[in-house]
């Protein structure tokens, strides 16, 4: 038998919340970001599932490549543009659009004299202090690209530091719209918390990321409150039982000590398949859908689950680490981490196998 970890993908919650995302903002394209492999789940089989989205972002030049050699034919925006001029040439080849976010990159840009047009979403930083030119420099910027011969379509664009915080998006959305006032052109802005929370983001363009993979986007909110459903499942089984006495300790540096007799299920999944390490006694896990807690310090390759009460448990019996019936959500808190790092954070070694696709 093979080792029992196994993370699953199911299409029906992809397309389910990705229509749930579309229902939210009728009006408004659709870009789904499907960076980091796209948050974990593989970059091409959620750009398959996710096939009826207006667009696609991800982060690398590689990644857009292997959706347009996949046959992916909808705009694809590249969030950090590009580093450095050598790489438009094969932006234009594969007609990817590029965030310009920083002037000298912008500066470079402008320099070039592209074969094709090149579709740009100027960014404007609003706040968030990441990304973005300055407010000061946003008009220059566009009058500058649109005199330039190289330029498709212009969107504007900015980014939400606490759309899913008690701050809200108003104090941004001021900026947003003052400077880019009377400038005629489509805007984007909604990442899935402002898209789900405020109503006032939906413009020409959004681009949910985390709610297409069933993770409601404020950690207060219980996905299925909103009808999402979560896209992966990570399951494993039972693969031995310890019985503790009181006083015993359990795995490296025995931080757990049975107070009472203990049933200990070792289940075969640890951080070296991106369960996260800081995830201590207590973190919500599921025997035989039965919900109970994990004990003790988690290994590269195991961790323990409680089964003191659950007498019918033992070696065979399947776990659920995160996903259908235990949001990722839930688990990461626990771990003091969000759960966009456990989603992404699965490693190589655990198999993925994919539910109702379509062929
Ligand atoms: C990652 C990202 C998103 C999506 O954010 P979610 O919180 O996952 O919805 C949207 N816009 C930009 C610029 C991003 O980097």
């Amino acid at each position: 038998m093979p080792r029992p970890l196994v993370a699953r993908i199911d299409h029906a919650a992809l397309r389910h919340n990705l229509a749930l995302a579309r229902s939210l903002a009728p009006q408004s394209k659709l870009m789904a970001v499907i960076k980091a492999d796209a948050y974990g789940h593989g970059l091409l089989r959620v750009a398959r599932a996710l096939a009826a989205a207006d667009a696609f972002a991800v982060l690398t030049l590689d990644d857009a490549v292997a959706l347009r050699d996949a046959g992916h034919r909808q705009p694809i925006l590249l969030l950090q543009g590009f580093y450095e001029a050598v790489e438009l040439g094969e932006i234009v080849d594969h007609q990817l659009a590029i965030v310009v976010h920083e002037v000298g990159q912008l500066n470079a840009l402008l320099e070039t004299r592209p074969r094709r047009p090149i579709d740009v979403h100027l960014k404007l930083n609003t706040g968030m202090n990441r990304l973005g030119l300055p407010a000061a420099d946003y008009a220059d910027a566009v009058s500058r690209l649109r005199v330039w011969s190289g330029l498709g379509e212009l969107t504007l664009m900015t980014h939400f530091a606490t759309a899913d915080e008690a701050a809200g998006v108003d104090w941004q959305m001021r900026c947003f719209d003052a400077i880019t006032a009377g400038l005629d052109a489509p805007r984007s802005l909604a990442n899935s918390a402002a898209l789900v929370r405020h109503p006032q983001t939906r413009c020409e363009w959004v681009r949910p990321g985390i709610m297409l993979y069933g993770v409601a986007p404020n950690v207060e909110t219980a996905p299925a409150d909103l009808d999402l459903r979560p896209a992966m499942t990570l399951s494993s089984r039972i693969i031995s039982v310890q019985t503790l006495a009181a006083g015993e300790r359990l795995g490296y540096g025995g931080t757990f000590v049975a107070e009472q007799p203990t049933r200990v299920g070792v289940v075969a999944c640890g951080y070296g398949d991106g369960y996260p390490r800081h995830a201590g006694t207590g973190t919500p896990i599921l025997v035989e859908g039965v919900r109970t807690r994990t004990l003790g310090r988690l290994s590269m390759d195991s961790l323990y689950a409680d089964i003191t009460d659950l007498p019918q448990a033992g070696v065979g019996t399947p776990v659920t680490l995160w996903g259908e019936g235990l949001p990722a959500q839930e688990v990461a808190t626990s771990a003091g981490t969000v759960a966009y790092q456990l989603l992404c954070g699965i490693t190589r070694r655990v198999p993925v196998v994919e539910v109702n696709g379509v062929a």
